[in-house]
């Protein structure tokens, strides 16, 4: 596809937000009244395009937008599912599965976490196992991709385990949905969440819950708050298509912008692949630096990698983010609570020539720090 128009700003390789196309931030450059027709009619188009996303064919699903970033999707959606007498179990393997059990924690909602190493898969059968020893869970969230590491988790086959068990399924797709092929019907998800600057390539401002209308029709006076109320978002957006509180509209303009540029790059499939060879072009050549990676290669995700900080003593990460910064690469800090890693994320509007690009930086940046980690390896 051709690549839109270069801007001045650093490149981002980082989770998000990311960098986006000219053509969605100039999709910005409005003004429009928040109960103008135009304005509905678009977040109506928005609501469609995510469920033909989620290839929602028998019409099962609703898909709701709620402002803020992604973690109040998150929020919406547990504060406003988890019954008043229910119990949450959460699969834990990195920070954000950590999150979703102090959402619930705060609500003061009955959460048990299943964690397991940051490194690995939660397997299905210590899923299993929890919800032997735990029979009055009524609902069970887990990451899709943990953003933390780079790994992907088994979310069919805790969706199995769910509707065998007849338990309320949660997804956290923050960092994945649009990027790889994820069908809620499918994999029996009862919702799942994502936002406006991931792998859609908006920017950021709200989220979304895409979520089964059986359930989602039964959720009247659930929540736990008024502005994260999903059920009333719901009701608001079907009543007369405006948002009960201001919707960020400029995003909202954007987003419309964004899903039109994941079309015409050819769906999912298509941006699937570029970040594939993205992160493929990404790993190899920090390997060829002499990096290692931090996550086995079979759990490894094709949309963000963690890297281990290297022996070599004169390696300084600080120094190094830095020095990368002012080349006009910016990369990311870790978030394991064990291991010192940093990581690079290979999403957004960013294509192998970007990647090339930073890895001769990375390149550079190791010699001007006299830093040679083949010689140490
Ligand atoms: C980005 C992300 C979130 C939400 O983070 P915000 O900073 O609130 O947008 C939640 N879960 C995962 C897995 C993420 O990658």
């Amino acid at each position: 596809m051709p690549r839109i128009a270069a801007s001045r700003d650093k490149v981002l390789f980082t989770p998000g937000p990311l960098t986006t196309s000219m053509t969605v931030k100039q999709a910005m450059l409005r003004d429009l009244g928040s109960r103008d027709a135009e304005f509905i009619a678009l977040a109506r188009r928005i609501r469609k395009g995510l469920l033909a996303l989620a290839q929602d064919e028998d019409g099962d699903y609703e898909a709701v937008l709620m402002q803020g970033s992604g973690t109040f999707g998150v929020e919406s959606a547990v504060t406003t599912m988890v019954p008043p007498d229910g119990h949450l179990l959460v699969a834990v393997n990195g920070a954000y599965g950590h999150r979703i059990v102090i959402i619930a924690e705060r609500a003061g909602i009955r959460v048990t976490a299943v964690e397991c190493p940051e490194n690995r898969q939660l397997e299905p059968y210590e899923l299993a196992r929890a919800l032997d020893a735990n029979p009055d869970v009524t609902t069970i969230a887990a990451v899709h991709h943990e953003t933390t590491t780079g790994i992907m988790n088994p979310i069919a086959s805790y969706g199995i385990l769910a509707r065998e068990r007849k338990k309320v399924f949660i997804v956290d797709a923050m960092s994945s949905f649009g990027g790889v092929r994820l069908v809620p019907a499918e994999h029996n998800i009862d919702a799942l969440i994502s936002s406006s600057n991931k792998c859609i390539e908006g920017v950021p401002g709200f989220a979304f819950v895409i979520i089964r209308r059986a359930l989602l029709s039964t959720l009247r006076g659930r929540a736990r708050s008024l502005s994260l109320d999903l059920f009333a978002q719901w009701e608001g957006l079907e009543a007369n298509g405006q948002f009960r509180f201001t919707p960020p509209l400029q995003v909202i303009m954007a987003f419309a912008r964004a899903l039109e540029e994941l079309q015409e790059e050819g769906g999912i499939a298509a941006r699937e692949s570029r970040y594939r060879e993205n992160n493929r072009i990404l790993r190899e050549g920090m390997r060829r630096l002499g990096f290692r990676e931090y996550v086995p290669d079979v759990l490894q995700g094709h949309f963000i990698t963690s890297f281990l900080y290297p022996a070599n003593p004169r390696f300084n990460f600080e120094r190094f983010y830095e020095m990368l910064s002012n080349r006009g690469y910016v990369i990311y800090p870790g978030k394991l609570s064990k291991v010192d890693c940093f990581r690079i994320g290979n999403i957004g509007r960013i294509f192998p020539e970007d990647i090339r690009a930073l890895l001769a930086a990375v390149g550079e940046v190791l010699k001007d720090m006299n830093v040679s980690l083949l010689e140490a390896a």
